[in-house]
């Protein structure tokens, strides 16, 4: 599919997750930034100058002499816009985006719970796109709001829809080991963090438990409220799936790349073989297959016993692969394995650029 380039924006621009926005929208065949957002510490100055690089690879030319912009609809020209926002500010500002005619594809928290807002992986849940259409008919905007999950929720919900398609997944015990980079920049003091492991991450495990259950659950159409049956459009929503959920979320000294041990009970109990075969098999739906962002693959299955790890692993297709391995019989439930997935990339920037792109490829921008 060739399209010409849509002008999009990036809030939060200098931030950890903005960086690799703008690292991963270079040479984008379908997007052109049109505009950096930040706070009023950045406003009025050149990207170049006001941004604290952090990135390995260097930073773009083309955003060198933008001068950044207000986080505000009327200072933007563009057709979408990336949310690397803090929640307190995601908040408020997206909806304002989105009333005013953005695609607004966020990475914070705020809107993901939400019943008319997608929560997505493309490669798993890319029919969830569709919630797009009642989320314009019932508030009356014309953008949109779409949301990817927290970062650790990220990989493990791929290598668990994988699972539950072949056997069903009833119960899911998850350990994360989660990287600096998620904590923004500059993120946790090095006196804190060096020769250490912090066992709780704000909010972490309570998102961990709660939107896979939302990517794993089933599109279905309800007519809401009974009574008012006749005449009123179909109106979708997601059925939760029934899967419960134990995590324990851990920030350990590693830059990116965030690790997940899991344990799982499965409906149709699995030797370690098959499935570890099942998720080397596992493709992404038909519409999110073939994206410029598309994961290739979408899960790498490692069969060394010591893999994988963030520092060898993480850049397996370019960021955007879900890396697993370790697949073993578990005493208490049935299989036990390891996922791997980078955070700012699959499991935030990269993520929310494959997002807009199934919105694109959907004819719903
Ligand atoms: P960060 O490094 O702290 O960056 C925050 C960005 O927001 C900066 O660009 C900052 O601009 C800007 N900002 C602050 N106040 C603002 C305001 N009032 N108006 C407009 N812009 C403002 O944070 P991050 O780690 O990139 O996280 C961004 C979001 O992504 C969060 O919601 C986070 O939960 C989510 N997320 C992060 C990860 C990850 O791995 N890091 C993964 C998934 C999701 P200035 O530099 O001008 O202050």
């Amino acid at each position: 599919m060739s399209q010409s380039q849509i002008p999009v924006a990036v809030l939060g621009a200098t931030g950890s997750v903005g960086q690799r926005f703008i690292s991963l929208l270079d040479n984008h065949p379908w997007f052109r930034v049109a505009a950096l957002a930040a706070s009023d510490r950045s406003v009025g100055q050149p990207y170049g100058q006001v941004c604290r690089w952090v990135l390995n690879d260097p930073m773009p030319e083309f955003a060198r002499e933008m001068v950044v912009v207000p986080a505000m609809p009327e200072c933007i020209d563009a057709k979408i816009v990336f949310s690397a926002l803090h929640n307190e500010f995601a908040k408020d500002l997206e909806p304002q985006f989105a009333q005013a005619g953005f695609a607004v594809c966020s990475n914070a928290s705020s809107y993901r719970r939400v019943e008319d807002v997608p929560l997505l992986l493309p490669e798993v849940n890319a029919d969830h796109i569709q919630l797009v259409r009642s989320q314009r008919e019932q508030r009356g905007w014309n953008g949109c709001i779409l949301t990817n999950p927290n970062c650790t929720s990220t990989g493990l919900t791929i290598a668990l829809k994988a699972l539950d398609d072949a056997f069903g997944v009833k119960k899911v015990f998850a350990v994360s080991l989660q990287a600096l980079s998620g904590a923004g920049y500059p993120g946790i003091p090095s006196l804190d963090i060096i020769d250490n492991v912090i066992p709780n991450i704000n909010g972490e495990e309570d998102k961990v438990e709660w939107e896979p259950r939302k990517m794993l659950g089933k599109l279905r159409e309800t007519l809401e409220p009974p009574s008012s049956a006749a005449g009123t459009p179909p109106r979708a929503a997601i059925e939760l799936a029934d899967i419960k959920f134990s995590a324990h979320t851990n920030r350990v000294a590693v830059i990116d790349g965030h690790t997940v041990c899991a344990s799982v009970e499965l409906a149709r109990p699995a030797d370690p073989e098959t499935a570890e075969a099942v998720l080397r098999d596992y493709r992404a739906p038909a519409s999110a297959g073939e994206l410029p962002s598309s994961p290739r693959p979408v899960i790498d299955v490692r069969s060394e016993a010591d893999r994988p790890q963030p520092r060898l692993d993480r850049l397996t297709g370019k960021g955007m692969t879900t890396v697993v391995g370790r697949f073993r019989r578990d005493p208490i439930l049935d299989l036990k394995f390891v996922v791997l997935s980078h955070n700012t990339i699959r499991g935030a920037a990269g993520g929310s650029i494959y997002n807009a792109e199934l919105l694109v490829n959907e004819g719903l921008l």
